[in-house]
């Protein structure tokens, strides 16, 4: 049976994604766990399929930034721990503990209730302490972690399974700041190794972390952006030989011979001044194409570039493809990806955007199909 999908889609290979993961193992080194972040939906990427795929290889925990997204993949069936990063209400503790879904916790209060509920259900509830050590996001304040630490252990029904802090600049190179939030999270645990009150799991690394600063490992690191084969900026050494995982990709639905004083798009922002082949292209801003692209953005169609004319519709956008022999309707198109000696990398994008390549593929929206390439053998 020829399974039809919408002709654009995303392209998931997953064996890039496998080789990124061995590639960031290979930095971590032996003995440092590995946290798979697949939040937000494995940033656009399929956090199920995506998931599967780390844990089959070797992944210790999942991270997940939100309960709903920890509830689905439950019902999809994945067991492994999942690490909710995201902060949690009291309303949730109930499905928190009936979904095994691991909370961070940085507040007392909450872990009371956590362990009155726990209590309430014959239950232990393993959690993980997020120590803001200069992020100030929610977390428990570098200052009064220690204490904060004493106090959870002499709460009944809980255990600390684990402790971590996040960083807030480990994209850019040599930070001071990266290094004062590493000191700042090895001297709390020094000081709990010492009266102690041993925690198994201690995390710090992000992707940036993971490739420039390898004190930042301690037991276990946390990768997300270079698991999906991109580096969170330009300033990071290219030093990890990860590669792309997702490719976006269409196919020409029509060409048209414009004529000079012809108008392409809303508010006719390009002008037709010379005879001019344009195709119409199936996929605009409502799929994650970022309509500020309009007259900015290129794509490759039979291995050479075309440049997008006129605004990016909803739904379509215009290319010029005068200088591309041959073109027909059906042809395939890549968005973002490589195409014979082109590529078009989402990085490239995030610049012209002027934002991360995490928003890029992030926002590639629910009705692009993602075609899984290269699946595990069976
Ligand atoms: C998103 C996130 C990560 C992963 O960051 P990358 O830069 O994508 O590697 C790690 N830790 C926490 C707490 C996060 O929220």
């Amino acid at each position: 049976m020829i399974v039809m999908h919408r002709p654009t889609w995303v392209e998931i290979d997953l064996s890039a994604l496998r080789h990124n993961l061995l590639a960031i193992k290979k930095m971590a080194g032996p003995g440092v766990k590995i946290m798979g972040i697949i939040k937000a939906d494995a940033y656009g990427h399929g956090d199920y399929e995506v998931g599967r795929v780390l844990l089959n290889h070797g992944v210790e925990m999942l991270g997940i930034a939100i309960l709903e997204e920890g509830i689905q993949l439950r019902d999809k069936g994945i067991q492994a721990p999942l690490l909710l990063l995201g902060g949690l209400f009291e309303d949730q503790i109930d499905a928190v503990i009936q979904y095994n879904v691991i909370p961070a916790v940085y507040d007392l209060k909450l872990a009371r209730v956590l362990s009155k509920r726990a209590h309430e259900l014959h239950k232990t509830v393993q959690v993980h302490v997020y120590v803001d050590t200069g992020m100030g996001s929610i977390g428990v304040r570098y200052d009064k972690a220690v204490e904060f630490v004493k106090s959870l252990h002499d709460i009944k029904n809980i255990f600390i399974e684990g402790i971590y802090t996040h960083c807030s600049s480990s994209d850019e190179k040599e930070s001071a700041y990266t290094n004062l939030q590493i000191r700042r999270f090895r001297d709390i645990l020094t000081t709990l190794d010492a009266i102690k009150v041993g925690i198994p799991l201690r995390h710090m690394a992000n992707s940036g972390a993971i490739i420039g600063y390898p004190d930042a490992y301690f037991t276990m690191v946390r990768p997300g952006l270079s698991l999906y084969g991109l580096y969170p900026s330009e300033e990071v050494s290219r030093n990890i030989g990860i590669r792309p995982v997702m490719s976006f990709k269409t196919r020409v639905i029509h060409i048209k011979d414009m004529q000079p004083g012809d108008e392409v798009g809303y508010s006719r922002t390009y002008k037709i001044t010379k005879p001019t082949r344009v195709a119409t292209l199936p996929f605009g801003y409502n799929d994650g194409y970022n309509r500020l692209l309009s007259s900015h953005g290129k794509v490759i169609i039979r291995g050479v570039m075309a440049p997008i004319i006129g605004r990016v519709c909803m739904d379509q956008c215009f290319v010029d493809v005068s200088h591309i022999n041959e073109v027909c309707v059906g042809d395939e198109v890549v968005v973002y990806g490589s195409q014979g000696q082109e590529t078009i990398s989402i990085e490239s994008i995030a610049k012209e955007l002027h934002t991360i390549p995490y928003e890029v593929t992030c926002s590639v929206s629910k009705r692009v199909p993602r075609i899984y390439i290269n699946q595990e053998e069976k």
